[in-house]
């Protein structure tokens, strides 16, 4: 069998705990690889490498490190077909996505190739007599990233892109269900020129994520997962004293107004939310149209959007989507459609009995439809993260914006309407992190910054963009002061400006 192996201090390292992953083809359901979870030993071993790089690292240049940074992109470029076909290959999802998610990982980059600017720091001439006031951004250290399953090569990238360019080492500890691209990732960083040790990639689970949380050489921990996990992240890498970001589960709605163009908002909202198999914490699996005949027009579109769809193989070229990850994925979201049925949602489109010819056992789920969905509901309250769309009906726009503001989640919603004003007061009201006007998926330029609100997300600061470099970097505030030589009295009062 085929091993996964970490990559620490430059190098393939196999593991030794005994422990493994398996790492499924979701097309066919076999087990083709598996991958060593780490030790804590072997974690250590990365921390030690990244601890030694760090001491040289953080003295490069910003503009040297930025010619890392360009290097690095023009190679996974060269590289994109055979990254999107390994991701493909672990993950189901369709070719060309897995090169958005590669693509959306390189404009990260693209920014982080401009990080000198971005760590100019501020200068104030004259804040007193012959005294100037100047602040600078230093990295941190070492710095770690715990990543999903479902974005395996731009998450990592949103993270190590920009921590690696202000100046920091940088432990991986990917998902163990498709780790092969970040590994790939970690070897292209050297080949760009990253000394050995400036990125680790250590595979594992709860034993690697909790080592990585008290290891007390890791001064800042980013996660990108579930809601429980990142919530437990946060409160043990916080109560060690670290910096922590972690972002969790969503449940985004797409509200459908009654003056919205309905035929473009349901090619819209059916790419968002049957894309990837619905697993994106993205993906808009709740619409919510404005009064009842908004609901009619817009179901019986969906129904129509709904037969065109083409489920296939990860490598079919005209499939709109592919497999789940895992059977256990694929269970759980059958799961959740008995539990909408039950719970007395109508279930208009049932995707469980979809099967591929001559792909019995891949992991497939069918485009499923729920129609009558109420906020009382666990279906509507959790997330689904399959290809399930929900839709909650309701009579005004007032209730509209209710219905995200009061959910657990807030990472995404959309509002789809010709009315400017409307959506102006919707996305000054909505108590979501990020807001779509007509955009089903706004999932923000790398020069902005991602994160959502409540449960999708604990800790202050956003991934990339500046919020990724004031993540990644401590302020320190130098105040100088050139006397001309004149001796002054002591001064026994706090000094205020005069
Ligand atoms: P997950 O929470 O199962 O795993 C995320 C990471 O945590 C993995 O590296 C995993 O190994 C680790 N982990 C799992 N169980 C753990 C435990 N008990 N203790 C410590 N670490 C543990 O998430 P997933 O299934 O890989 O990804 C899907 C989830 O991620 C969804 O909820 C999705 O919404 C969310 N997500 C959120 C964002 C965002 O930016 N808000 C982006 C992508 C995905």
């Amino acid at each position: 069998m085929r091993e996964i192996t970490h990559f620490i201090d430059g190098a393939a390292v196999t593991g030794t705990s005994g422990r493994f992953g398996d790492i499924f083809n979701p097309n066919t359901g076999e087990v083709q690889a598996r991958v060593a979870l780490a030790t804590t030993g072997e974690l250590d071993a990365a921390v030690a490498s990244a601890l030694r790089a760090h001491q040289t690292w953080a003295l490069v240049n910003p503009q040297r490190r930025a010619r890392v940074m360009f290097d690095f992109k023009r190679l996974v470029e060269a590289n994109m077909n055979e990254l999107a076909e390994m991701l493909s290959s672990e993950h189901g999802k369709v070719i060309a996505d897995s090169k958005g998610d590669i693509q959306r990982g390189l404009e990260v980059i693209e920014f982080a190739c401009g990080i000198p600017h971005a760590l100019k720091g501020e200068y104030t001439e004259g804040a007193g007599p012959g005294i100037d006031v100047y602040s600078m951004r230093q990295p941190l250290g070492v710095c770690a990233g715990i990543t999903p399953f479902n974005f395996p090569a731009m998450i990592p990238m949103w993270m190590f892109g920009i921590a690696i360019a202000v100046g920091n080492t940088f432990i991986l500890k990917p998902s163990e269900k498709d780790p092969s691209v970040p590994v790939r990732l970690g070897e292209l960083m050297m080949e760009a020129g990253a000394p050995k040790g400036v990125l680790n990639v250590v595979h594992g689970d709860k034993v690697s994520v909790d080592a990585i949380l008290d290891h007390p050489d890791i001064k800042a921990v980013s996660f990108v997962g579930s809601s429980d996990i990142a919530h437990y992240v946060y409160s043990r890498g916080t109560a060690a004293g670290k910096r922590v970001q972690a972002m969790g589960g969503a449940k985004n709605h797409g509200i459908v107004m009654p003056d919205a163009d309905i035929d473009q908002a349901v090619k819209d909202i059916s790419g968002a939310a049957f894309g990837s198999a619905g697993e994106r914490c993205m993906a808009l699996p709740v619409v919510v149209p404005v009064g009842a005949r908004t609901a009619e027009i817009f179901r019986e579109k969906m129904l129509a959007e709904i037969e065109t769809l083409k489920v296939g193989v990860s490598t079919d070229a005209s499939a709109q989507y592919g497999p789940v990850v895992t059977a256990a994925h694929r269970q759980k979201i059958s799961d959740y459609i008995q539990m909408g049925q039950d719970e007395g949602a109508e279930l208009v489109v049932d995707g469980r009995g979809f099967a591929l010819q001559g792909y019995e056992k891949g992991f497939f789920i069918g485009p499923t439809l729920f129609d009558h969905v109420k906020t009382e509901m666990r279906t509507y309250q959790e997330e689904i993260f399959g290809p399930v769309l929900q839709i909650a009906r309701v009579e005004s726009f007032e209730e509209a914006v209710a219905l995200p503001s009061a959910h657990q989640y807030g990472n995404g919603v959309a509002i789809f309407t010709r009315n400017g004003r409307a959506a102006r007061e919707f996305a000054s009201q909505v108590q979501v992190g990020m807001v779509g006007i007509n955009v089903p998926i706004p999932v923000p330029v790398a020069y902005h910054s991602f994160g959502g609100w409540k449960r999708s997300a604990f800790g202050d600061t956003n991934q990339h963009g500046m919020e990724g470099v004031r993540f990644y970097t401590k302020v320190k505030t130098i105040t100088a002061r050139w006397p001309d030589g004149a001796t002054e009295d002591s001064a026994f009062v706090i000094p205020t400006m005069k």
